[in-house]
């Protein structure tokens, strides 16, 4: 059975006063019998602080992102086992900003799974296609080369460790919000293709989770549909009672 999350993207929001406000704040708000995984992701400087916040709640905390190596010259960068020692277990990678705006390539994010997965960590593992790939009907031939490419080495039982968050890049931060249709469409076919690569056992278990400007009056009909299984919230995050709205629709 796979799991329901809705997961928040802070990026670069937030300061560790900020951080420990929204913090507490989102551990009264949030509604506590949804049954869903939350997981928040603030910027690495406050991750110890949201460890320590969030030590009696049932809210996880993610980084943003993380470097391939184990250790080494590689200044401003930070490394699984710095994340795994403050009790991060969770990671997204292949975030579409960092793919843009850091060059991340599906070769490097292949090779920053596989340090994740070496260190035990759970991978948020993000994928979409952009605006020209979806004007061109090519955006499920670049969704099945993001996955294959960067993800499709893993072993079977990696699996259990993988969330997908199919993001497409038109809709994040835009405003503008694939349908639930259009999300489902997709959802459907990433499933489809991890079941041929495989099997239908870990096609089944595995979550996706949709991102694109998911907001409280939308949330509910886009995580109703039968392969959406939760999302990856960017800007709605920043707000408690927002981010709370999101969770209650994920019912
Ligand atoms: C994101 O950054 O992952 C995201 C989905 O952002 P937004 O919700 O703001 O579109």
């Amino acid at each position: 059975m796979r799991n329901k999350i809705v997961a928040g993207n802070w990026k670069m929001h937030k300061t560790a006063v900020e951080t420990k406000q929204l913090l507490n704040e989102l551990i009264d708000k949030l509604p506590n019998d949804v049954e869903a995984q939350i997981i928040v992701a603030p910027t690495f400087v406050n991750l110890s602080l949201a460890i320590n916040v969030l030590e009696n709640s049932n809210i996880a905390v993610a980084a943003q992102n993380m470097h391939q190596a184990e250790a080494g010259a590689f200044t401003g960068e930070i490394s699984a086992s710095m994340l795994t020692n403050i009790g991060v277990q969770t990671v997204i990678l292949g975030h579409s900003e960092r793919r843009a705006y850091f060059h991340e390539t599906d070769a490097l994010l292949a090779e920053k799974v596989n340090t994740a997965l070496k260190h035990d960590m759970n991978v948020i593992f993000c994928f979409g296609e952009e605006l020209k790939d979806r004007q061109d009907n090519q955006h499920f031939n670049v969704v099945e080369n993001q996955l294959r490419d960067g993800l499709f080495h893993i072993e079977n039982n990696a699996w259990e460790k993988i969330i997908l968050a199919y993001e497409p890049v038109w809709a994040i931060g835009t405003g503008e919000t694939a349908t639930p249709e259009q999300a489902q469409e997709m959802h459907e076919f990433i499933r489809e293709t991890i079941r041929k690569h495989y099997g239908s056992d870990i096609a089944e278990d595995v979550s996706i989770l949709y991102g694109g400007s998911v907001k409280p009056d939308n949330a509910k009909e886009i995580f109703s549909k039968p392969d959406v299984d939760g999302g990856l919230i960017g800007g709605a995050a920043l707000k408690a009672e927002d981010f709370s709205k999101i969770v209650e629709g994920i019912r």
